[in-house]
């Protein structure tokens, strides 16, 4: 693979760099610890604004993030907002490449394959959810996956499920990072997921497992979800669904990770209802201001290691044809 099998290593790498656990909770006054990903993310992205500042130095660009949006869809606006200011406070140039959903799939995979063949773009993301009529496997497959930062094309999804290294899925990796960064033991644990999705629920409990948690999946077809919430002892909930969990669907103490982000008029809400859940739980992260800012920075650092190992290779095949 060009670029992507050690991406999430060095991606950890530079996350790691951040300190843990203290520095990313908060408590209020009388309600559970708040695990906020604003703070970690802090600490990558200034990390992140040193690294990329270097990259410019060594190889005389900066890196672009392209961002495929086809159609509209407010989720995704939100999302949008978020990513192009990170991009911005690191020294990343984020390309929006607007497609309108009354195209052909074929255009959408055209556009996608000018930008895996354009060298100043060095990682590629595809906004979620498509128009119905765009085939999601077809887009999917004609990403470059050493440009994949996001891992959803089958090859890093593959890496990921054999474990080995790969380019993870961001939001997944956030929702696992922001638990182990707040110095919650993972290992062992009754670890409940709601949602089964390829790009959070299906990753983020194979990372959980790589971590140990004895891991259950919840979807749309389970049975009296309640019944399997209140086993968790930890609960990662991304269902696109607001309030779908409730406090009487939790056991006290358990810690809940609300990776749902959902626009309810003027609001931004988790799939769990923070209200009820709020007394019955011993940690949760909020929304917005949990996941969300977390999972940037990490799409950041991959964005990193895709621009390496791309810059490495050119510089590579040009000296090896310089040598003939
Ligand atoms: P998705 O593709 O729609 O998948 C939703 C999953 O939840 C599916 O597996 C579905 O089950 C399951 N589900 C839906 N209703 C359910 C119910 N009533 N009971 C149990 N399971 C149910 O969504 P996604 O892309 O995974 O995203 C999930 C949430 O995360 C969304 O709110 C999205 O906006 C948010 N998100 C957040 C971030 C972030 O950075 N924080 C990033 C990406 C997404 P089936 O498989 O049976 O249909």
């Amino acid at each position: 693979m060009k670029g992507g099998s050690d991406g999430a290593a060095a991606s950890s790498a530079t996350a790691s760099s951040a300190s843990t656990s203290s520095a990313t909770a908060s408590s209020a006054p009388t309600g559970p610890r708040l695990l906020t990903g604003g703070p970690i993310a802090a600490q990558i992205r200034e990390g992140l604004t040193a690294d990329f500042a270097a990259f410019k130095e060594r190889w005389g660009y900066s890196p672009t993030l392209a961002i495929v949006l086809v159609g509209a869809d407010a989720p995704s606006a939100v999302y949008l907002q978020q990513i192009l200011r990170t991009c911005e406070k690191v020294g990343v140039l984020g390309r929006l490449v607007g497609i309108g959903s009354d195209v052909t799939p074929d255009a959408v995979c055209n556009e996608i394959e000018r930008l895996n063949a354009d060298p100043a773009v060095a990682g590629i993301i595809v906004q979620m959810p498509l128009p119905a009529r765009i085939p999601l496997r077809t887009v999917i497959d004609s990403i470059d996956p050493a440009k994949d930062i996001d891992g959803i094309h089958p090859r890093n999804a593959g890496l990921l499920s054999l474990g080995y290294d790969g380019f993870l899925p961001a939001t997944a990796q956030a929702a696992v990072e922001i638990l182990k960064r707040s110095g919650i033991e993972i290992a062992g644990k009754r670890v409940v997921v709601v949602g089964r999705s390829n790009v959070v629920g299906k990753p983020a409990a194979l990372l959980l497992m790589r971590e140990h948690g004895t891991v259950s999946i919840l979807h749309s077809k389970t049975r009296d979800l309640g019944h399997h919430t209140r086993d968790a002892e930890i609960l990662v909930v991304a269902a696109g669904k607001p309030g779908l969990v409730t406090g009487e669907m939790l056991s006290p103490g358990v810690v809940v990770v609300d990776v749902g982000i959902n626009v309810v008029g003027d609001k931004l809400l988790g799939d769990v209802d923070f209200e009820s859940a709020k007394g019955v739980v011993s940690a949760i992260t909020p929304v917005p201001g949990g996941v969300g800012p977390l999972t940037n920075a990490l799409l950041l650092t991959h964005l990193l290691q895709a621009a390496t190992a791309q810059a490495e290779r050119s510089a590579a095949a040009a000296e090896s044809v310089a040598a003939r």
